[in-house]
């Protein structure tokens, strides 16, 4: 347990029924907060709450639509108590901060006693509240690569409901524009779209090397439909959350495109 915002519940449920419970705030390994990394990277430790996450310099300098990202998990009060590791191993399909770590290209440092190792964060989420996590491991820490200079991102979290709400859908996506005015690199991923954070490669790839226009980013767009399966809900029927896919997937591009030009 990191800080027990998910597995309380789901004991109280009855949904894991554990033998034991370890508890992981003192252990050395997982603190650390966030911290740029030589290379211009940025390095969060497991135990960083988002709060923490949210507010710390390292992670504004680093992507200011990270910090905003931590910033639009649920209240004040459970951001206090939630980890950014605890978010990401817990693996709801509807958090908001694996599609941003997936379009920044994050990765997991994860430890057992065999060793560590590195899972890419598209390759994390394999099912239904379900990670790559192998039992005897814990996560360190989510490792983000430098960004290339001109890199925007943005997320965009469509709350029909109320503000401290989990997604109805949402969408991360990272664009960078080459001195040739063509998308040179595009990374877009999709969070409550499906039973795992979605990353949207047949969008990538229909803009990857263009140019960009209205008209493109709106034909790349629909192909987000073909790449989401969600789920119906309280939140909306999987048809209405697949055309909000569409919807916000256009609009989190055509602001990049804005900003970009
Ligand atoms: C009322 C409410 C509203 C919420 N709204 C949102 C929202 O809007 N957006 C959003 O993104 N999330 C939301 N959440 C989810 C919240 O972000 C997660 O519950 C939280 O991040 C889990 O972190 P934790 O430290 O509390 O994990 P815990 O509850 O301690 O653990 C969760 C799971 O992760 C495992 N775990 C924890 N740390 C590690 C580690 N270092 N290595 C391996 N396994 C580990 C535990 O064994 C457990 O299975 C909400 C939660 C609540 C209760």
């Amino acid at each position: 347990m990191a800080g027990g915002t998910a597995l309380v519940l789901l004991l109280q449920q009855g949904l894991v029924q554990p033998g034991h419970v370890v508890g992981l705030r003192d252990v050395a390994e997982l603190q650390g907060g966030a911290r740029r990394l030589d290379h211009g990277g940025l390095q969060i430790g497991a135990l960083t709450t988002h709060r923490e996450a949210e507010r710390a310099s390292a992670v504004a300098d680093y992507c200011p639509a990270l910090a905003d990202t931590f910033s639009r998990v649920a209240t004040v009060r459970i951001r206090n108590q939630a980890t950014v590791g605890g978010n990401l191993a817990h693996a709801d399909p509807a958090q908001d901060p694996p599609p941003m770590l997936i379009a920044l290209g994050g990765s997991a440092r994860v430890a057992s006693s065999s060793g560590t190792r590195t899972i890419p964060l598209d390759e994390f989420f394999v099912d239904y509240f379900e990670t790559a996590l192998r039992p005897g491991e814990v996560l360190l820490s989510a490792d983000l690569p430098a960004l290339a200079a001109g890199t925007r991102v943005t997320y965009k979290k469509f709350l029909p409901r109320t503000q401290d709400d989990y997604a109805t859908v949402s969408v991360a996506a990272a664009l960078r524009v080459g001195d040739d005015g063509r998308c040179a690199e595009i990374r877009v991923a999709l969070g409550a779209a499906a039973t795992t954070p979605v990353r949207a490669r047949h969008v990538e790839d229909a803009l990857r090397g263009q140019v960009l226009s209205p008209e493109a980013i709106k034909e790349a767009a629909a192909l987000v439909r073909d790449e989401v399966d969600p789920l119906d809900d309280l939140r909306g029927s999987a048809g209405y959350k697949r055309e909000m896919a569409r919807v916000w997937t256009q609009r989190a591009l055509q602001e990049l495109w804005d900003g970009a030009t």
